[in-house]
C-alpha cells in the first residue's frame, strides 16, 4: 500500500517546482553578502506559513544563516531532541550565471544554477513539512531547519553554529544531493583539507652562477613526488597536489616555489598519521628549506552504527510506503554533515535531489523524483519524532 501523502505531494507538484524556480532565480554565490541575504530573506518569506524563522548574521562578507522552527501539528510544546534539516544556501555560481544559465524545464528535469545542490533539497525539506501538516500527521519533537550560508567554501564561519545546532538534536537529515542517477543517500563522507607546502631555495643566474643556486622548483618537486606515494586507495586516502607555482624566468634558479595539496581520508586516525608524516617533511637539499601549512577542514564522516541503523531506518519506509528501493553510498566530497557527524550527531546525508552536475553546466534535477524524496524527508521527519 502506497502512502496517501504520496498522492498529496504528487498534487502539489507544481508548487514544489514554483519554489525550486523562485529559490533558483535568486541567486545566491557564497562570499557575496548582499545576494547570500537576498535569498535568506526569500527562505523566510516562503516559510511564514509553516516556521518561525530567524537569520542570523555571519560577518559582513558572508551573510545571514537562517533557522527555521517548524509549526507542526501534535502537541504544542514539542519535547525531546528532534531533528535537524540541514543545509546550505550558498551556491558556487556568481550573480549574473542565469543570463547564460537560465532556469528552464526541459527534458523531465529543472535546469538552473543551484537547483541540484542544493536549493531542490530545501524546498523538499519545506514542503515535506507542510504535508505533514496538511495531513495532520503528529510530530512530537521539535523539527528545525539550519541553513549556512558559505558551504561551498568551507564554513568557516557558521560551522560553530551548526554543530551547536546539530547537538540540540538527535538526529540530522541533510538535504544535499543524493549520489548518481539513482540518488542513494550518504552514509559516509571522507575528510577533506588541503595543505599548502612552500619551498624556499637560493637564486642564482641559471647561467653565471648556476652552482650557487639551491632550486625552489626542483625541490617542491622532489617533496609532490613524496607527498604523492603517501597515497593509499585501500584505506581510501587520497593526496592531490592540484596546484603549483614557484619562480619567473627560465634563467633564474628559483628561490620560491609552492603547491597545495588536497586531501582525504575515510578515518580520522589515517589522517592523524597523515599529518605526522606531512609536518616531517624536510628538504632534500640543505640549501632549501620547507614550511608546511594546512590541515583537516571537515573530518570524515564515518559510517557509525546509529548513521547505520538512521539509513535502515529510511530504506524501511521507503520500500514500505514508497515501494521504491534506495542504497547508500560513499563519497569523497564533504558537506555540513561531516561536522555534525564528527561530533558525533547521527546523520544521514544525500536525502535532497536526484539528478546530476552539482557545480557544473548541466547541473539539473530530474523531476519525477521530487515528489518521492520529499514524502521519503517527511516520513523520517514523522517517524524520528513521534
Ligand atoms: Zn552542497
Amino acid at each position: 500500500m502506497m502512502h496517501p501523502i504520496l498522492n498529496h505531494l504528487e498534487a502539489r507538484h507544481e508548487d514544489t517546482v514554483a519554489l525550486i524556480r523562485r529559490m533558483a532565480c535568486c541567486e545566491s554565490p557564497s562570499g557575496d553578502a548582499a545576494a547570500i541575504n537576498a535569498m535568506a530573506a526569500l527562505i523566510v518569506e516562503e516559510t511564514r506559513d509553516i516556521a518561525r524563522a530567524k537569520t542570523v548574521n555571519c560577518g559582513p562578507l558572508v551573510g545571514s544563516a537562517v533557522m527555521l522552527e517548524f509549526t507542526l501539528p501534535g502537541p504544542k510544546r514539542k519535547s525531546g531532541a528532534g531533528v535537524l534539516g540541514l543545509g546550505h544556501i550558498d551556491t558556487v555560481w556568481p550573480v549574473g550565471t542565469l543570463k547564460t544559465m537560465p532556469f528552464r524545464r526541459e527534458q523531465g528535469r529543472l535546469w538552473g544554477p543551484g537547483v541540484f545542490d542544493m536549493k531542490a533539497g530545501i524546498a523538499f525539506f519545506i514542503q515535506a513539512m507542510r504535508a505533514l501538516r496538511d495531513l495532520d500527521m503528529p510530530v512530537r519533537k521539535p523539527v528545525r531547519m539550519w541553513l549556512a550560508p558559505d558551504e561551498e567554501v568551507g564554513s568557516d564561519a557558521s560551522r560553530a553554529l551548526t554543530e551547536k545546532h546539530a547537538l540540540a538534536h538527535a538526529a540530522v537529515m541533510v538535504m544535499e544531493p543524493g549520489t548518481g542517477h539513482e540518488g542513494k543517500l550518504k552514509t559516509a563522507r571522507k575528510g577533506v583539507g588541503d595543505y599548502t607546502i612552500q619551498a624556499h631555495g637560493v637564486a642564482a643566474h641559471a647561467g653565471v652562477d648556476f652552482a650557487a643556486g639551491a632550486s625552489a622548483i626542483t625541490e617542491i618537486a622532489r617533496q609532490i613526488v613524496r607527498i604523492s606515494s603517501l597515497v593509499d586507495l585501500k584505506k581510501g586516502l587520497t593526496l592531490n597536489p592540484g596546484a603549483i607555482s614557484g619562480g619567473g624566468r627560465s634563467n633564474v634558479v628559483a628561490d620560491l616555489a609552492t603547491t597545495v595539496v588536497d586531501i582525504r581520508v575515510r578515518r580520522l586516525r589515517d589522517y592523524q598519521s597523515l599529518d605526522r608524516r606531512i609536518r616531517k617533511l624536510k628538504a632534500e637539499d640543505p640549501r632549501c628549506s620547507l614550511t608546511i601549512e594546512g590541515g583537516l577542514n571537515r573530518p570524515p564522516m564515518e559510517r557509525t552504527p546509529a548513521i547505520a541503523a538512521l539509513f535502515r531506518t529510511a530504506k524501511q519506509i521507503a520500500i514500505r510506503d514508497l515501494g521504491l528501493v534506495i542504497d547508500e553510498s560513499e563519497t569523497g566530497g564533504g558537506s555540513d554533515g561531516n561536522f555534525t557527524a564528527g561530533i558525533g550527531v547521527p546523520t544521514i546525508d544525500g536525502l535532497g535531489g536526484v539528478g546530476e552536475g552539482a557545480h557544473a553546466l548541466h547541473e539539473s534535477v530530474f523531476e519525477n523524483r521530487i515528489t518521492d524524496r520529499t514524502a521519503l524527508a517527511a516520513l523520517l521527519v514523522h517517524h524520528l519524532c513521534s
